[in-house]
């Protein structure tokens, strides 16, 4: 290697081989952005480690749990959910889905918005869980499939916390700026008090005013209120949602009783099987 003999030469090929060191890493740090591994799987549990609990309602509270690095994504197809584990109140180990509010673009973190029923047998593990605590997690779960401008509207009928993938599904669309799909969102609660992400809800109706619109229907209304009362009818399907066509679909997602009386309706109203998902 006569040609490391002379410093000059030596100097040269050090600076040659950083300039590969920096162009490797900055590849990789690039493909590792453009393609973020998930950390998501289906068959195992992982637990994420709970940051930060906001008590949200007297029985809704907002989690965040930590990814392991600032830039790790969790992974979540749009319109997918998680199988969370926990315990219920006699020690009885329980699963159930539930749908983050953030998505992939939320890096470092996911947030669950949960609400607690008093004889919930996961709602105990979720009221009983500290900061510090981890949550055991697996998915994705769904048989939802979102691809951007597939349909050219989507009506939606959520009713309590049925609001969580409607929620999701509509911010994948409205901040995506190549997707154009317009969103007719019919949200339905008991009280004023139980509309989850009111304020998220209403951000998006005033920053997208074109292509999201909300109708809140509450069973017991305020004394002030502009929205429907009751419990959501087929006039206010008809009204507020998309008419059917082959390139509008409604999606619903509440309490058993709702998703039934919804079904019902869109049959009624000449929406065909495959205008129609169920979350
Ligand atoms: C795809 C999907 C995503 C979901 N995402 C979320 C989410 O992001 N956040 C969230 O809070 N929930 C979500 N849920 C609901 C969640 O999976 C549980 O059903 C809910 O947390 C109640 O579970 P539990 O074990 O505490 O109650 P359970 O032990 O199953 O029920 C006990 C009692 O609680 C009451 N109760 C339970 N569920 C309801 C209900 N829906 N309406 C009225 N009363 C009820 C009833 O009185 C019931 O008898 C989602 C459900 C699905 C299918």
């Amino acid at each position: 290697m006569d040609f490391l003999h002379t410093p000059e030469n030596q100097i040269i090929v050090g600076v040659a081989v950083a300039l590969v060191a920096v162009g490797v890493a900055a590849f990789y740090l690039y493909s590792s952005k453009k393609h973020p591994k998930g950390l998501l799987n289906p068959e195992n549990f992982r637990e994420f480690k709970l940051v930060k609990r906001d008590q949200l309602s007297h029985n809704v509270a907002k989690f965040k749990f930590a990814l392991p690095t600032p830039t790790s994504v969790l992974g979540l197809p749009i319109g997918q959910h998680i199988s969370c584990r926990g315990k219920d109140s006699q020690g009885e180990e329980v699963i159930k889905p539930y749908t983050p509010t953030t998505l992939d673009s939320d890096v470092g973190y996911f947030e669950l918005v949960i609400k607690m029923y008093p004889q919930g047998r996961m709602s105990h593990h979720f009221r009983e869980l500290r900061v510090g605590d981890y949550l055991a997690v697996r998915g994705p779960k769904g048989r939802f499939k979102y691809q951007p401008g597939e349909v050219r509207a989507y009506g939606m009928l959520a009713g309590g916390s049925g609001i969580t993938p409607m929620f999701q599904v509509a911010r994948a669309i409205l901040e995506n700026p190549k997707d154009r799909t317009n969103v007719h969102l019919i949200y339905a609660n008991v009280t004023y008090e139980d509309i989850l992400l009111k304020e998220e809800l209403d951000g998006l109706a005033t920053n997208y005013p074109n292509r999201f619109m909300i109708y809140y229907v509450l069973n017991q209304p305020p004394e002030v209120w502009d929205g429907g009362v009751g419990f959501v009818s087929k006039e206010m399907i008809e009204t507020h949602c998309p008419a059917p066509a082959q390139d509008v679909k409604i999606l619903r997602c509440g309490p058993p009783p709702m998703n039934k009386a919804m079904a019902a309706h869109l049959d009624a109203l000449g929406y065909a099987p495959e205008m129609q998902f169920q979350f």
